[in-house]
């Protein structure tokens, strides 16, 4: 196993926001955590992310403990994130953004290699390097936050609902990204909220429900379930 979360729960203000999630990422998978809003996502993956810390229970990743790590440590271990908010930084260009990614890799420099397979996989974002990151489109700037992340040439890549409030057509590009980094030999944790789209990349998944794991099976599995269907596909 790359990543292993072991019982763990985060609180804010006293109230858990995810209790007692245990999961597993095995290198090369690409895995989905599911759930309505406030059904804990992203707190999961702050947490794994060293942006929260949590209150109870461990994250394994590649052998070593990393819960109560500063994030940049984190980084600097192969985990890259992708928060909702993309944490973009507005007023600078494309070509600064990227650069900035990749000022958080610690390993070997490497030229321009990261940079290159960057724009192999958002040709656009080629197009657009002396443009600010505020005058991008909400799908181009998820290509961009994707994009800074893998200048840190991670290990495990976690993204934050990357398709949300972006138009459909950009939504299959960002899915069709997700799996080409993958076979680049990048294991990914993907947070969604829609669990119908998700699992037709996913090996497997799991589902969040107020805070606790209420679910979990083979993406396959999952889909031809017909309890699952019923109340999670809507179909
Ligand atoms: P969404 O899809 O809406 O982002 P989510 O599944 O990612 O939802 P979280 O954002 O992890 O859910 O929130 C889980 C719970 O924790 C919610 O009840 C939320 O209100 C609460 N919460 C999240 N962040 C904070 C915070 N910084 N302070 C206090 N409560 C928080």
């Amino acid at each position: 196993m790359l990543l292993e979360v072991r019982s763990l729960s985060t609180a804010y203000q006293g109230l858990l926001a995810i209790q007692d999630v245990s999961l597993s990422v095995a290198k090369g998978e690409i895995v989905v955590v599911a759930g309505a809003n406030g059904a804990g996502k992203s707190t999961l993956l702050k947490s794994i992310a060293g942006m929260e810390r949590p209150r109870a229970g461990e994250v394994v990743f590649d052998g070593a403990r990393i819960d109560g790590l500063p994030g940049h440590l984190i980084t600097a271990r192969g985990i890259a994130y992708v928060p909702e908010n993309k944490r973009l930084f507005p007023r600078l260009s494309v070509a600064d953004n990227l650069r900035l990614g990749r000022y958080l890799y610690r390993g070997e420099p490497d030229a321009d290699g990261p940079l290159e397979r960057v724009f192999a996989l958002f040709p656009r974002l080629k197009e657009r390097l002396p443009q600010r990151a505020a005058t991008l489109s909400g799908g181009e700037q998820q290509m961009l936050a994707i994009g800074r992340a893998l200048m840190t040439r991670p290990r495990l890549l976690m993204l934050d609902e990357p398709s949300q409030g972006i138009m459909p057509k950009l939504v299959d590009e960002i899915f069709s990204a997700i799996e080409t980094i993958r076979a680049a030999g990048v294991t990914i944790l993907l947070v969604e909220q829609r669990l119908a789209e998700s699992l037709s990349i996913a090996d497997r998944a799991y589902v969040l429900q107020t805070g606790r794991l209420i679910l979990t099976g083979p993406a396959a599995t999952l889909r031809d379930d017909p309890e699952v269907r019923r109340a999670h596909l809507g179909i």
